[in-house]
């Protein structure tokens, strides 16, 4: 295709060999670090609308946004003007602004389960502090997550994904204390049967189950009819609290976020990206009469010397305010488009391939499984992978460094950016 190049890499590669003397692996998030990919990772200049910029002069359509937050693309102009307007009058005050209530009535409004919500500074802290709450308000310890799954990096949530019924958590990270882990639960996802196991022999003593309604850690896996149902009525019939972690699901599947959507309503919910607009910002939410456990109202703490911070309401209630129906319907046309094309090429091209999709969540493996779970996303091709998100930058298209990662569309993106990654990814195709 016309847009193939040579990518030159030279200042990328110099100012990330400079980085890693002074930060961890060059970054401040693993997976950036594009070890998995066995590149030296673009070190980016600028980002505008749906492309990207990095300090070699390369530009990029970009469908990895942040990670999810920049729904509308990158630098839209209100969301700037907004954070702009905002500065001027100060960063942050440790003290109550009016923009802070704006935006948790938006949340509020929006969010079908949210009666009341408490902003935090990243997902990390949504789900930690909804984990907190869930335990302090049942007055149970375990908890039930699904394998394949990734809620953040607090301790009680980075168990390595067992196999089978109800297995025992082990630490999935050093540092992660046994008697911490021995209290999460992991059951593969889309397993209701495993779910309900898990309850038969535990369910006196599980707090929460916590889930991606639609799963993003492990590819997109959505949720197969009655699952999300099932959840509910499973936990209800235990006493147990169902959290939604939308991190990445909420104002991104739909509007009212994945409960939206599914007509499924949590007790807690957790988000983040989307609602800061790519600036740092998470939030948990849910009934009133269980957030009302936490300080100061009640006695479970948690706190934040930057929550609520104004510059990151500004950013995200901008964001939020942008995405209208029509912004959705946009979004669904523009991930259809991008669908239907990669399907032609791998069809075309002869390359087993399976693409799920949410609404402006996107994920092509290369299996031609079914793709329910993170047992079978797992056996998709790696090696495929790799040599296709090679070719795409060659290209100038720029996913995650992951196959376990989705293709995020923004309302920034346009038909013609969607035909050309079409075009780099058959030549990608074609070139295996
Ligand atoms: N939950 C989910 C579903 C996520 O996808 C992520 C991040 N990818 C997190 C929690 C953690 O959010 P953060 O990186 O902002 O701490």
């Amino acid at each position: 295709s016309e847009n193939r190049r040579i990518r030159d890499d030279a200042k990328s590669k110099a100012a990330f060999e400079r980085a890693k003397q002074v930060i961890p692996g060059g970054v401040n998030s693993p997976v950036r670090a594009f070890k998995s990919v066995g590149l030296t990772p673009l070190v980016i200049a600028r980002g505008e609308g749906s492309r990207i910029t990095d300090i070699d002069g390369q530009s990029y359509i970009d469908y990895v946004l942040s990670w999810g937050p920049l729904i509308a693309g990158h630098a839209h102009p209100e969301v700037v003007e907004a954070i702009k307007r905002t500065a001027e009058n100060g960063t942050s005050f440790g003290a109550p602004t009016e923009i802070e209530t704006l935006m948790a009535e938006l949340v509020c409004e929006r969010v079908p389960s949210v009666d009341i919500v408490r902003m935090v500074n990243s997902g990390t802290e949504a789900t930690m502090s909804a984990l907190r709450l869930a335990r302090g308000y049942t007055k149970r310890n375990k908890i039930l997550k699904f394998e394949g799954s990734y809620h953040g990096h607090a301790d009680s949530l980075l168990i390595k994904a067992g196999s089978g019924v109800a297995t025992l958590g082990l630490p999935d990270s050093p540092g992660v204390p046994e008697s911490v882990a021995s209290h999460t639960l992991t059951v593969p996802y889309n397993d209701l049967e495993s779910v309900k196991l898990a309850f038969e022999r535990y369910g006196e003593e599980i707090a929460a189950v916590i889930v991606e309604p639609v799963a993003g850690n492990m590819g997109v896996v959505p949720p197969l009819p009655g699952f999300l149902s099932g959840l509910r009525e499973v936990t209800s019939r235990y006493g147990s609290l169902l959290i939604f972690d939308e991190v990445m699901t909420g104002f991104r599947v739909h509007r009212n976020c994945a409960q939206g959507l599914y007509g499924i309503t949590p007790d807690l919910t957790c988000m983040g990206k989307v609602i800061g607009g790519g600036l740092p910002v998470g939030a948990y939410g849910g009934r009133r009469e269980i957030m009302e456990q936490m300080a100061p109202v009640g006695p479970i703490y948690q706190a934040g010397t930057l929550s609520g911070n104004p510059l990151a309401m500004a950013a995200g209630y901008t964001t939020l305010k942008l995405m209208t129906e029509e912004a959705y319907e946009l979004l669904e046309c523009l991930a259809v488009r991008l669908q239907t094309g990669l399907e032609r090429n791998a069809k075309e091209a002869g390359v087993p391939m399976t693409i799920n999709r949410v609404g402006s969540m996107v994920c092509p493996f290369f299996t031609d499984k079914h793709v329910i779970n993170y047992e079978v996303a797992k056996q998709a091709d790696a090696q495929t992978f790799r040599a296709v998100f090679r070719s795409l930058l060659d290209g100038g298209v720029n996913i995650a460094p992951s196959a376990f990662e989705g293709w995020f569309v923004s309302t920034a993106h346009s038909e013609q950016d969607i035909d050309l990654t079409i075009d780099a990814h058959r030549t990608a195709l074609r070139g295996l």
